[in-house]
């Protein structure tokens, strides 16, 4: 049988326990970790400079990277 300290013993089963939580809670919240879904994808273009990016974060007015503008959504051209 292998002798281990009673502190490393504690140590060992906090960082095991903290892991299996952390695992447990990234599993229960993988939803909220997903940044490009495929319904949650904005791609804009700029009205102004016509530069075309995406922002997932804003889903009615959105500002231009590049030039500052604010685009509307449903304005296509
Ligand atoms: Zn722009």
């Amino acid at each position: 049988m292998i002798k281990i300290d009673f502190a490393l013993a504690v140590s060992l089963y906090v960082t095991f326990f903290s892991i299996g939580v952390l695992f447990l809670w990234v599993y229960l919240n993988r939803n909220k970790f997903k940044i490009y879904s495929s319904d949650e994808v904005y791609m804009w273009q700029c009205d102004v400079c016509t530069y075309a990016y995406v922002d997932s974060t804003h889903k009615e007015i959105s500002a231009c990277p590049v030039c500052g503008s604010y685009n509307k959504r449903g304005v296509k051209k």
